[in-house]
């Protein structure tokens, strides 16, 4: 929306949300501050989400009202962020975010000294980095600077509680049905200022099968090494939400070709290029993450990261191997080479790190038959997961078939199959000729 024009509203009967899809608890915050004069509308993903007929993941409240003012209305609050505060109110089983309108600071053409005095003052509410990356971003704003300074126009969109209207600021109601992310304002400033946005674009277009507008795109795709000044941890989080929701494989798609997957794993690229059969071979492994996550299966981000670097973590290991380094050896140096390469971007933890190397550690006594001491296997805390990525190797290397027969036969009946275990491991020992010792004679010096 151009600065000035009045917003799209669209009243109760034109639109398809109905308060039926509203989570009980979001609906009772947004009345209450309804009721006490505040402005509340339903902002961010889950108006998205309700128009497209999406179950939201979380329900963000939008209002007028300020943070102390939001605490007061509500004892299951708690204030939290120190620079900008954002309510959370605690319900059984839910958490609301509550936040108040957010604008973001541009300063004047104006030359006055009025006018340059306030810019000074705002602008200590907004402090940028050389590179033009947004570092504090806390002034109070308008319901409508605070969809302007969100980052997609779908992701603009407001519902109002006050008469159940629809409310589009910019022309995100026409982009949600041409199934485009575009980018408030000019893509090169936006990505910019927060390069997060480049991973939330592709997360989108990947979850929702939407394109990126193509200017966008091609910022996108010259920007992308950017994506590096951002938080590692911030990344970490990012990258599960990216990764672990059912659309891997998509994602990565956009990502290679974007160069995201350059800028943020190396080594993972390197490996990718190295050989034409390698792209099918990690996709198939992100394909079967994506059913998995698709099915309600839990994906642990140990796992995850497995499939993506276990293809690259095994090559190398086996090269190593055949130059004579152990392959215990190899694989501890392997793991700790790649995963110091990614911990300069993204801040895995180190527990997540560990499991990943004994997932990969684990195949070894797999894939032995028949096993051996599988229960005291069972017993390791990552017996499962590495179960769950034998499955995963052996969708393409068919003779790991029999393997995960023998280990889904033992999970479903453990003690059976531990028992047959014990007894398939015992008998070579119980055959054991014992040797008969000889009768020792009486020592010389004995008395
Ligand atoms: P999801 O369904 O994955 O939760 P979402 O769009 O709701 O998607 P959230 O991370 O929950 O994503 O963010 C809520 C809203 O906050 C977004 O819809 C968007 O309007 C705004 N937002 C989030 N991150 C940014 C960002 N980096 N820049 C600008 N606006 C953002
Ligand atoms: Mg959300």
């Amino acid at each position: 929306m151009v600065k000035g024009m009045a917003p799209r509203i669209i009243p109760r009967k034109e639109h398809r949300i109905s308060r039926k899809q509203v989570s009980p608890n979001a609906l009772r915050t947004l009345y209450r501050l309804h009721r006490r004069g505040f402005i509340a509308f339903l902002v961010g993903g889950c108006v998205r989400d309700l128009l497209l007929g999406r179950t939201p993941k979380d329900f963000d409240i939008g209002t007028n009202a300020t943070p102390g003012q939001i605490k007061k209305l509500f004892h299951n609050c708690r204030l939290i962020g120190r620079r900008f505060r954002l309510a959370h109110i605690q319900f059984e089983g839910e958490l609301l975010e509550v936040s108040t309108f957010r604008r973001t600071f541009v300063p004047s053409d104006a030359e006055s000294p009025e006018e340059t005095d306030r810019d000074s003052r705002l602008a200590r509410h907004h402090i940028t980095n050389e590179e033009g990356m947004v570092l504090v971003d806390n002034l109070f704003g308008t319901p409508e600077e605070d969809a302007m300074r969100r980052d997609f126009t779908i992701n603009a969109l407001a519902y109002n509680i006050a008469d159940f209207s629809i409310i589009d600021y910019t022309s995100g109601l026409m982009d949600l049905k041409e199934r485009l992310i575009r980018t408030i304002g000019d893509p090169r400033v936006r990505f910019t200022e927060d390069p997060v946005r480049m991973l939330r674009a592709v997360r989108f277009a990947a979850s929702h099968g939407f394109m990126i507008e193509p200017v966008a795109w091609e910022v996108l795709c010259e920007l992308s090494s950017a994506i590096c000044r951002v938080s590692p941890a911030r990344l970490y989080e990012e990258i599960q939400k990216l990764f672990l929701t059912g659309f891997s494989g998509p994602a990565f798609q956009l990502m290679e070709k974007s160069g995201l997957i350059l800028a943020l794993f190396p080594d993972l690229s390197r490996w990718f290029y190295g050989d034409s059969r390698r792209p099918a071979l990690l996709y198939e492994n992100l394909d079967y993450i994506d059913r998995l996550c698709r099915s309600g299966t839990p994906v642990s981000p140990a796992f995850f990261f497995a499939a993506l670097f276990g293809p690259v973590m095994e090559g190398t290991v086996l090269d190593r191997h055949r130059e004579g380094i152990p392959r215990r050896q190899a694989l501890n140096e392997t793991c700790a080479a790649i995963m110091g390469e990614v911990a300069k971007t993204i801040t895995v933890p180190g527990r997540v790190g560990g499991r990943l190397r004994a997932i990969l550690a684990l195949q070894t006594f797999l894939c032995r038959m028949p096993p051996r001491r599988a229960a005291s296997l069972a017993g390791r805390p990552e017996f499962l997961e590495a179960v769950a990525y034998l499955r995963l190797i052996a969708e393409t290397k068919k003779d790991l078939h029999v393997f995960v027969e023998w280990w889904d036969a033992f999970l479903r009946e453990p003690d059976s199959m531990a028992l047959l275990n014990e007894a398939t491991e015992e008998a070579p020992r119980k055959r054991r000729r014992r040797r008969r010792r000889k009768p020792r004679g009486p020592r010389e010096d004995a008395t």
